[in-house]
């Protein structure tokens, strides 16, 4: 019979999310000492106390919520540029870059009385590629006589350099205004703000009891939550009240509806499945223990990975597991989910309730992996002591070696290497390893990406 099911559920518009559309970003790019601090405190509005850079201090990448005019917008102050005596330049040079990678304009400070090193030259050289807005602030000028030293920045080639008293506030509204009309109402750049509940998609081939977990999860006592402040609930979401914390299942009409598997069903099951996970923070994806661990299984997991959502692997149906089919499973899950054996895994039954009060730690656990930032000094030490301990091996009697390292964005933790050359995907697995031994990361994807400087 046509299975009307299955084109209702596909009828359903999967891009009715309530996502916060990101804040237009602006990045502060500037050696220590030159007052980028004074100037985002004055930015921000904020009346503490300044705290001033300090040499020798690695501050790593912070961002504020700035508002100017009504117009809100979010400052990341690069921080973290402290040089080391090696890596001056590396260091330096890759702090902006990934700073102009997450910005949607960027300011550079210069100290007006000192004028531009040969650090800020650095700089400024990889600034006049940046197809993004540019300004070029010169700080310290605190009065109309020292006007002249800002003039001389002229000669940097990043057009006029704005006279700015971080510390008395002088040109800042101006300099500000025209920021703010150059960035765009929504960042090109940043992900959508996470607002609410976090999101869980729950995700896995047809039977294997996903609607049966999710209404065992939730319980008798259900709360769905219609009215968020500001935002419209999305009808194909149910938010839920387990162990006193609303969570938000996405899309989960997909889950309710009984899905006959019927031609083209398993297009749809996949466009449903990729809808729900990109919607999500963190993905439960639910294996029935009952059956052998399948292609399509993977296929969910992969798609979870794809997609750099954290994931939780619920193994559901353990009321069936007898000690033969068990012994299998285990040889399945080694053979088949070796690669994700970081995730946290509950080993739970829909039917019987059996260690689903598990299901809300390991949630928590992979969103926090998932949210985790490590500062960019220990992401160097760690670094440093895995490239001396096995450096990368020779290839064609050269060695590319790793310059500089930092982590440039969160959801998922997602690292930048500045290297002298390619890294072998072992390499690049081993460094993964390391990561995990050390950090944990237990439930998130960790993405690390290469700059080849030549
Ligand atoms: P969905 O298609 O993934 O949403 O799967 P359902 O929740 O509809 O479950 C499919 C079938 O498996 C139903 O008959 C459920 O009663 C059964 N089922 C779900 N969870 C369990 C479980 O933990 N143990 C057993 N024995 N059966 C389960």
């Amino acid at each position: 019979e046509g299975d009307l099911e299955v084109l209702d559920a596909a009828s359903e518009n999967p891009d009715e999310v309530t996502f916060l559309p990101a804040l237009p970003v602006l990045a502060i790019v500037g050696r220590p000492n030159v007052g980028k601090s004074a100037l985002v405190n004055r930015i921000l509005g904020r009346r503490e106390a300044v705290v001033e850079d300090t040499p020798g201090v690695t501050r790593d990448r912070v961002s504020y919520k700035a508002e100017w005019n009504g117009r809100r917008f979010t400052v990341v102050d690069t921080g973290g540029w402290e040089p080391d005596a090696k890596g001056i330049d590396a260091s330096v040079a890759a702090q902006a870059e990934v700073a102009m990678d997450l910005a949607d304009a960027v300011l550079f400070v210069v100290d007006a009385n000192v004028g531009a090193t040969s650090t800020d030259e650095h700089v400024v050289k990889l600034l006049r590629r940046v197809k993004k807005p540019v300004f070029l602030a010169a700080n310290k000028v605190d009065d109309i006589r020292q006007e002249p030293n800002a003039a001389v920045l002229w000669s940097l080639g990043l057009g006029e350099p704005r006279p700015v008293s971080a510390l008395h506030g002088r040109g800042v509204a101006d300099l500000l205004d025209d920021i703010l009309k150059v960035l765009p109402e929504v960042s090109r750049v940043a992900k959508d703000e996470v607002g609410g509940p976090r999101r869980v998609a729950i995700v896995g081939r047809p039977n294997v009891g996903k609607s049966s977990l999710l209404n065992k999860a939730a319980g008798e006592d259900r709360v769905v939550v219609n009215e968020l402040a500001g935002t419209t609930r999305d009808p194909v979401d149910e938010q839920v009240e387990i162990g006193g914390k609303i969570w938000r299942f996405v899309d989960t009409a997909g889950i309710r509806r009984r899905v006959h598997l019927q031609q083209g069903a398993d297009f749809y099951a996949s466009l449903r499945t990729s809808a729900a996970v990109e919607k999500a923070e963190v993905a439960v994806v639910v294996i029935d223990v009952s059956q052998p661990i399948s292609e399509q299984d993977v296929r969910i997991i992969d798609l979870v990975l794809e997609s750099g959502r954290a994931l939780v692997l619920a193994f559901n149906k353990w009321d069936l597991l007898d000690d033969e089919r068990r012994r299998y499973l285990e040889r399945e899950i080694e053979q088949d989910l070796a690669h994700v054996s970081w995730a946290p895994r509950v080993n739970i039954s829909a039917r019987t309730g059996r260690h689903l009060e598990k299901l809300v730690p390991a949630l928590e656990t992979a969103l926090e992996s998932w949210d985790t930032r490590i500062p960019t000094g220990k992401f160097n030490a760690f670094l440093a002591e895995l490239v001396a301990e096995h450096p990368h091996p020779l290839r064609g009697g050269k060695q590319p070696r790793v310059l500089f390292g930092t982590q440039a964005s969160t959801r998922p933790p997602t690292f930048v290497l500045f290297t002298t050359g390619f890294l072998d995907p072992g390499y690049r697995r081993f460094i993964q390893r390391r990561l995990r031994e050390i950090y944990g990361f237990e439930g998130s994807p960790i993405v690390i990406n290469m700059r080849v400087r030549e």
